[in-house]
């Protein structure tokens, strides 16, 4: 599904080099969790994978199913299956959450040549998605974001990639701000969107999430490379004696 190999990216503003030969292999149907120190990288490796703005591809190459994805525009990647949910959702003020989900699901619609989805249809897909996630009518009028509430924020992001049924799913999580229960939520709902032909890339701090989203293969991130890769014994080895050993080990 996700192919990155020898992935190397600097700032575009500074000759500071930050990730430095990343390769990794996500498959469909799994779930990869990225752990890590802080400022190993994981979030710039996700920024780069959606196609922000500030970074730059040194040397390596990211494909998606086979195509290049550094070659596309963000929508591009959208449309052909990427979703990345980020640690600090935004807000919009003065459009409506359900406004935003219907314009996102019918550009990408349009992206893939797909017919738009009828008003009727997208209610719903929305109505049915959002009960499952326990979004109430309200949330789905709000302006997208504004005054939501760290976990609300977190439901609409799981909402969004349920509405957007993307092939490959990153989720980059700080965990802070996701109290326990907002936490299973998310993994329920992330739990609910696994499938054979779905994959997730789970980027995290901490081994917590990982009790809920169960990953098939984990991966420790240190110094712009993945270091150390393992099965979900690695994410309790990283919880129990923190990263010192596998750094030490992996020099
Ligand atoms: P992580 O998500 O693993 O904590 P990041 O990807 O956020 O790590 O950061 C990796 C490193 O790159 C850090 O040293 C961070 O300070 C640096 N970095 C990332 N983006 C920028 C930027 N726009 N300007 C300056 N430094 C940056
Ligand atoms: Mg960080
Ligand atoms: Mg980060």
């Amino acid at each position: 599904m996700l192919e990155i190999k020898n992935l190397h990216v600097k700032l575009e503003e500074e000759d500071k080099a930050i990730l430095k030969g990343v390769d990794l292999t996500v498959e469909a149907g799994k779930v990869h969790a990225i752990m890590g120190p802080n400022g190993s990288g994981k979030s710039t490796l996700s920024y780069v994978l959606s196609g922000r703005d500030g970074y730059e591809v040194t040397d390596g190459s990211a494909t998606l199913e086979g195509e290049d994805l550094l070659e596309m525009e963000p929508e591009e990647r959208a449309a052909a299956g990427l979703f990345l949910a980020f640690q600090y959702p935004v807000e919009i003020p003065g459009v409506g959450n359900m406004t935003f989900l219907r314009t996102a699901v019918n550009a990408q619609r349009k992206a893939r040549g797909e017919e738009e989805m009828s008003a009727a249809e997208f209610l719903k897909a929305v109505r049915e998605k959002a009960k499952a996630l326990k979004i109430d009518a309200d949330m789905l009028k709000r302006p997208v974001n504004m005054g939501f509430s760290g976990g609300e924020k977190k439901r609409n992001e799981i909402l969004q990639m349920a509405m957007l049924e993307p092939k490959m799913c990153i989720l980059d999580e700080t965990d802070s701000g996701l109290d326990v229960d907002a936490m299973k939520l998310v993994s329920e709902g992330v739990n609910a969107l696994r499938d054979a032909g779905r994959a997730f890339l789970v980027i995290t701090h901490y081994q917590r999430l990982l009790d809920h989203i169960r990953p098939d293969v984990v991966h420790i991130m240190a110094d712009g490379r993945i270091v150390k890769t393992g099965g979900p014994e690695l994410a309790l080895e990283v919880e129990q004696n923190g990263y010192a050993d596998i750094l030490s080990e992996a020099v």
